[in-house]
């Protein structure tokens, strides 16, 4: 048999659901959880050839994996998962069967295909999007988002998720999001400042400072939001350039960034669980827990809750999972990820896997990481009395029913991370009125806002007999269908 013969039929028994016979090699480091999910395509290990599990080494030092993984077209749920909370919320209020029939839609779905020249001089050709859900409240808001899930169904979940979001908060934006399919790890940052601005440019004047305002997501950061601005600043009309500053938030402080919005989702989780702790008489001081994800929202909402003398205890990243059950110091962690990258070897704390750190019993657990952490198998091991969700859709249906069963206790995303819009339109108003506000002004308007936001969740709970993520849900559609019902439907 043939060299590629032997290939092509390893292929096949490794791939029996995969037609298209497209293969991604996968680096990871050990441990690294969730990999299989949602990263697609091609290429086989010149090094290894189908072997699974060869150690090669890492571009910049130190030792990675690779291994074969099937490749397939990730069928993003989280889209499913929403319309389905959709349909929930009308069973228990008979929302406005046409108005539900326009918000199960997305208003416009932009796809753009971009060349960036890379540094070894090659052009690669990537994929970006612009989902933008819904406008009845004010200007498409949300954020952008980098990694290799990212595709149209994903967009458009995280894209609704906004509008309930900014409809619960009482703010006048509504939902959008966007992305670039890429891995961030396979680009240096003059490559990924490129894409940045190349992405901005081919979305032209489907973003714009009154029409469609941008922000940080996943993988993503105040750096990024300053290309942006600076593209977009740049390939206005002159006399247009200073009225764009507010085309991004999240932007740098210097760039007309806002005091307190880089900590401002993980803040307004911090505020959410001082609320339910007192509402059900959790004493923080000694509570302990855990956070999925030590990035902008997981490492700002543990740094947050150190203050209040809570322990956190446990910790995964995509590098891996940590435990140290007497505590890890949130802002020790934070400095050490910042240079290695994660929190795998982190020496004041004991590597465990994902099951471990499911099965870690704590007071509270933060999930602040990707869609779908919390399913049928993990929600089983979860020990713990309240999730408060710092991510976008942690959980899916068949955990959040398992939950429920368990009598844990969920603040849902849509109303828990919405810190970060909240803060996003501060910055918005401040660049609009040339103002400039102080950190306790900012912590003290968003505190006002979210509790104000949370107060009417738990009345429709309280009024329906329902579920804090279905109250959310009722609330937030409630909102939309009283604008609906006032201007109706044009022409
Ligand atoms: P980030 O890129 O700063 O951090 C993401 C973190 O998740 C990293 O620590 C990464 O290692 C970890 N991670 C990724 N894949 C993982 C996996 N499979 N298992 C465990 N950990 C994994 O992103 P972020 O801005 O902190 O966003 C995190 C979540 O919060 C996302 O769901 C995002 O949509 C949501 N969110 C962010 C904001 C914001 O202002 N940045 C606002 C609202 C909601």
């Amino acid at each position: 048999m043939k060299n590629s013969d032997q290939k092509n039929r390893n292929l096949d028994d490794l791939s029996p659901l995969d037609t298209r016979k497209e293969w991604k090699l996968l680096y990871y480091k050990p441990g690294k959880p969730g990999l299989e999910e949602g990263y697609k395509l091609a290429g086989i290990c010149r090094h290894c050839e189908l072997k699974e599990m060869c150690p090669i080494p890492k571009p910049e030092g130190g030792v990675w994996r690779c291994s074969y993984y099937r490749a397939f077209q990730k069928k993003s749920n989280l889209y499913s998962h929403v319309l389905e909370q959709l349909e929930k919320a009308k069973d228990v209020v008979p929302f406005d069967d046409d108005i539900c029939k326009i918000l199960t839609e997305t208003m416009n779905e932009i796809v753009v295909h971009f060349p960036v020249k890379m540094k070894d001089g090659r052009v690669k050709v990537l994929t970006g999007y612009r989902v933008q859900h819904n406008n009845i409240l004010g200007p498409f808001k949300g954020g952008l988002r980098f990694h290799p899930s990212v595709d149209i169904d994903e967009i458009k979940a995280l894209a609704t998720l906004m509008t309930w979001k900014t409809a619960i908060t009482n703010i006048p934006f509504g939902g959008a999001k966007g992305g670039i399919q890429l891995d961030p790890a396979d680009f240096s940052r003059e490559e990924i400042e490129r894409i940045s601005r190349r992405f901005t440019y081919a979305l032209g004047n489907n973003i714009g400072p009154e029409y469609d305002i941008p922000a940080p997501d996943v993988n993503t950061n105040s750096q990024i939001m300053a290309w942006i601005q600076d593209t977009y600043m740049s390939t206005v009309a002159p006399n247009e350039r200073n009225r764009s500053v507010h085309v991004v938030t999240g932007k740098p402080i210097e760039s007309g960034g806002s005091q307190g919005r880089e900590k401002a989702t993980g803040q307004g989780v911090v505020f959410l669980i001082e609320k339910w702790a007192s509402d059900h008489g959790m004493n923080l001081e000694g509570a302990t827990y855990t956070v999925q994800g030590f990035g902008n929202v997981g490492s700002w909402a543990a740094r947050l809750m150190k203050k209040h003398g809570s322990k956190l205890i446990a910790v995964e990243d995509v590098t891996g999972a940590i435990l140290n059950k007497e505590s890890i110091d949130p802002d020790d962690l934070a400095a050490y990820v910042k240079v290695h990258g994660g929190v795998r070897g982190y020496l004041k704390a004991e590597p465990i896997d994902h099951v471990t750190f499911f099965t870690t019993k704590s007071d509270i657990f933060i999930p602040c990481a990707l869609e779908n952490q919390i399913t049928d198998a993990t929600a089983e091991l979860l020990d713990v009395r309240l999730v408060a969700e710092g991510a976008n859709g942690p959980t899916d249906p068949q955990g959040d029913k398992i939950l429920q069963r368990r009598n844990i206790a969920v603040i849902p995303d849509i109303l828990c991370n919405s810190g970060g819009v909240i803060v996003s339109y501060f910055e918005w108003l401040q660049n609009k009125r040339s103002e400039f506000w102080e950190l306790e002004e900012v912590d003290m308007k968003l505190r006002k806002t979210i509790i104000a936001a949370y107060e009417r969740v738990q009345d429709a709970a309280e009024r329906y007999k329902v579920d804090l993520r279905t109250a959310a849900q009722i609330v937030a559609l409630a909102r939309l269908e009283i604008v609906y019902k006032e201007r109706g439907i044009f022409p």
